[in-house]
């Protein structure tokens, strides 16, 4: 039976390179490579050989007759991914190279005229700092010092993912592998500004690659949002999985109701968390302190509220089936599914949301504490006088229509942001620095030897793996300014 991408994909599309028949699709090189929620094998074309298996970092793939039974659903959602569209059926713009051979991967250049040893400094010691780090490494006169500001190293995929997501976790054993290499030494706890500048940095070293992410959360900007019991939902990320900067960002769970303003895939982490089985959780690397907490919580319902339709649900397929399949309890009230726009479905995934939103809205409501998604509903301030106490909302197809919700807790979920490296030019409104395919831009003009990766290049979004091809382009970038004899001076001391 062929092969099936399940929930647990990362995007990093070490599948697809591994592929002996290029059935496993939007390749990097293809242009729906970059909206894609997740990545499809071709039933038609898979010969069923497992190289996708061994190649994956996260275990995403099961072969046909071995799908975990939460997991099922996928089979028949990697397949629609192909399904000829007939005349008669909506026709989802899928990419019309999608059947073009990938070009053979590049093997290591041996790099000629560049400085032997070539240094090269990372800060940040996440994903994109990682991929980063394995690209270089590739060549043999590349020698990297990485700076990590914390005690522990490898960023959100430590800090930021859920902690009943542990296939999701295990890229960690990816990293971990990378870190062997003797010419990568990681200094922990070393912040740039505090123990070294980066004029140090680029002193020591022909070439600094930033990648310190994008650690703010954007603000929402409504009244009262300042009162005790609103707070981000990454602080609530951070505090169950045991983040230093948030022990004590734990949250009054003494109410019935919590909303969460926003619905992508944090929401829905936070929600499902906040909501779940304790007893499931105490299996899980959730923080001691966070399980203790949840086991007396008061929690009854907590709602994901969006203020557009379903229809632009920011929460992806993957996780949508993962909520709806596996244990945890989510509901959706019928009456919000009533005025989808089903003109406005151009993609077989957001086609596949509404399918299963239905679903769920067919089905009985589950026992509390649940999760509900709720859609249509933009916030307008958070009630309250002390303390939150509630959230009212406008109708948002409507000027004057507003909807009161109580809740003792609001957590605004509306997506991070990069902030302010001092020393490097900053684009404000992507919140990214500065840069063009990843060579840091002042002036319009690369500025030699600074380069960048991960969401404080590109912006904050896609999954762990999608910084493996952010990354990639930037070290071509770096090697190829290397050959050019564009990087810094020979560093000091060397
Ligand atoms: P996100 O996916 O960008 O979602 C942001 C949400 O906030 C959207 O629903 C957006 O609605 C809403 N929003 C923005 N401004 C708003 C406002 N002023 N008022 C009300 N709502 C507002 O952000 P995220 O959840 O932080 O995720 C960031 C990235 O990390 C994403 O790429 C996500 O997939 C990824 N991630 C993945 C996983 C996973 O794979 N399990 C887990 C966590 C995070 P509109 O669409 O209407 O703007």
């Amino acid at each position: 039976m062929p092969h099936v991408v399940t929930q647990a994909c990362c995007g990093d599309a070490s599948c697809v390179y591994a592929c002996p028949v290029n059935c496993i699709h939007p390749t990097p090189d293809e242009p729906d490579f970059g909206t894609a929620e997740m990545l499809y094998i071709d039933p038609d074309t898979c010969v069923d050989c497992g190289a996708c298996v061994t190649a994956c970092p996260v275990g995403a793939i099961s072969p046909g007759h071995r799908i975990p039974e939460t997991q099922k659903r996928f089979a028949s959602v990697n397949a629609d991914h192909y399904r000829d569209p007939s005349p008669d059926a909506v026709r989802f713009p899928v990419s019309a190279l999608w059947r073009k051979p990938l070009a053979p991967i590049e093997k290591p250049r041996s790099l000629h005229g560049t400085p032997d040893p070539l240094r090269v400094a990372i800060v940040g010691s996440g994903p994109s700092a990682m991929y980063a780090a394995d690209e270089l490494l590739k060549h043999r006169q590349v020698h990297i010092t990485m700076y990590e500001r914390l005690t522990e190293p490898f960023g959100l995929a430590r800090f930021g993912v859920a902690p009943d997501h542990p296939a999701t976790r295990s890229v960690v054993n990816l990293f971990n592998t990378i870190a062997q290499n003797p010419r990568l030494r990681i200094l922990l706890n070393v912040e740039i500004g505090r123990d070294i500048t980066l004029d140090e940095l680029r002193e020591q070293n022909h070439a600094v690659l930033w990648a310190g992410g994008a650690p703010t959360d954007r603000p929402l900007e409504i009244t009262g949002v300042d009162l005790p019991g609103v707070q981000s939902a990454t602080s609530v990320v951070g505090w169950y999985n045991g983040h230093p900067d948030f022990v004590t960002a734990g949250p009054r769970l003494d109410t019935e109701r919590a909303v969460i303003i926003g619905n992508g895939n944090v929401a829905l982490d936070v929600a499902r968390i906040l909501t779940a089985d304790t007893n499931r959780l105490a299996v899980t690397e959730i923080s001691l302190d966070a399980l203790a907490a949840l086991r007396d919580s008061q929690l009854r319902e907590v709602v994901v509220v969006a203020r557009r339709g379903p229809e632009h649900a920011a929460f992806t397929l993957p996780e949508l089936i993962g909520l709806a399949d596996g244990p945890a309890r989510v509901w959706v009230d019928p009456a919000d599914l009533e005025h989808v726009d089903d003109d406005a479905v151009h993609d077989i995934e957001t086609a596949e949301k509404i399918v299963l939103l239905r679903e769920i809205a067919a089905g009985p409501k589950p026992e509390e504490p649940y999760l509900r998604l709720a859609f249509g509903l933009t916030p307008e301030r958070v009630l309250g006088t002390d303390r939150a106490e509630g959230v009212r909302f406008r109708r948002t197809t409507t000027d004057s229509e507003f909807a009161d919700l109580d809740a003792g807790l609001v957590f605004t979920a509306i997506g991070y942001r990069g902030r302010p490296v001092p020393g490097l030019p900053f684009d404000d409104a992507r919140g990214t620095v500065a840069n063009v395919a990843g060579r840091v831009v002042a002036d319009q003009h690369p500025v030699p030897g600074l380069y960048v990766t991960g969401w404080i290049k590109r912006g904050p979004n896609g999954f762990i793996g999608t910084n493996k091809t952010d990354s990639t382009e930037t070290v071509a970038k770096l090697l190829a300014d290397a050959e050019a004899g564009l990087l810094s001076p020979a560093p000091v001391g060397v």
